[in-house]
């Protein structure tokens, strides 16, 4: 495997072998050699890749709109929200290939810490990696705070890992990062910019309780009818007698709410 000679400041070149001399003060490097993007992770070396940006931020716009239009979120989310700014960030994912009898698979991890949970089991979108290079232009990407060892640690404990590894790598996932408002409080939401996927962890999602309401009250009425009603026959009569406008209740609080 690849190794960083700490004495020296080299490290061998995870694609080429080439040996390179590490730069101080950065983790980034460009193979002299093959020009692969190399990232250096205390004593390991892994190539660098960017997925590419396919959504531009018109189409983040109108990614982010069908989501809010969209069952997740609260009623009429598309049109009582204030949309402020949408920019470019992209952000590091540990990838780790697996081979086996059966094929490849491929399991990421989060490279660095996230308040949005979607963010830490996103698949990555299926198609051709770039080398990161000096990244996107204007784009900032978040630097990578969670080690390599860390995300192995984390690969460890999934069950579904299996096989023998046959690449790690880091990878930068492009998003456009939105910003809006909502009964004036400030919310963000991601928009995942290879397949227009739309994230969040914090958003004004619809109100639990009279689903809760609905809920309890069908239970209490079945309950007390369980206890009045003896013969059977009669019992599943009240009970679908009682399950009708129970349903109607539920289907008219699901459009109101
Ligand atoms: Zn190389």
């Amino acid at each position: 495997m690849t190794a960083l000679d700490g004495s020296q400041g080299k490290v061998s070149c995870p694609q080429c072998g080439g040996e390179n001399v590490l730069p101080t003060g950065t983790s980034l490097l460009l193979c002299a050699f093959c020009g692969a993007s190399v990232f250096v992770d205390r004593s390991q070396v892994v190539i660098h890749y960017r997925v590419p940006r396919l959504i531009d931020e018109a189409q983040a716009r109108e990614a982010l709109r069908r989501w809010m239009a969209g069952n997740s979120t609260v009623k009429d989310l598309d049109r009582l929200a204030t949309l402020g700014t949408v920019e470019p960030l992209s952000f590091p994912m540990w990838l780790f290939r697996f081979q086996d009898a059966s094929g490849e698979s491929v399991i990421v991890e989060p490279g660095a810490a996230t308040p949005i949970g979607e963010l830490a089991d996103l698949d990555l979108p299926a198609g051709k990696l770039d080398p990161f290079g000096d990244g996107e232009a204007g784009v900032e990407s978040i630097a990578v705070s969670v080690p390599l060892a860390t995300a192995k640690g984390w690969l460890a404990q999934r069950t579904k890992a299996g096989g023998q590894l046959a690449e790690q790598a880091l990878v930068h996932v492009p998003l456009w990062r939105c910003d809006y408002q909502y009964q004036g409080k400030p919310y963000v939401a991601l928009v995942e910019a290879s397949t227009g996927r739309a994230m969040a962890s914090i958003f004004p999602a619809k109100a639990e309780s009279p689903y809760v309401a609905v809920a309890v009250l069908g239970f209490i009425l079945f309950l007390i009818e369980g206890i009045v009603f003896k013969n059977p026959f009669l019992k599943a009569f009240v009970y679908a007698a009682t399950a009708v406008p129970v349903l109607a209740l539920a289907y008219w609080v699901t459009r109101k709410v």
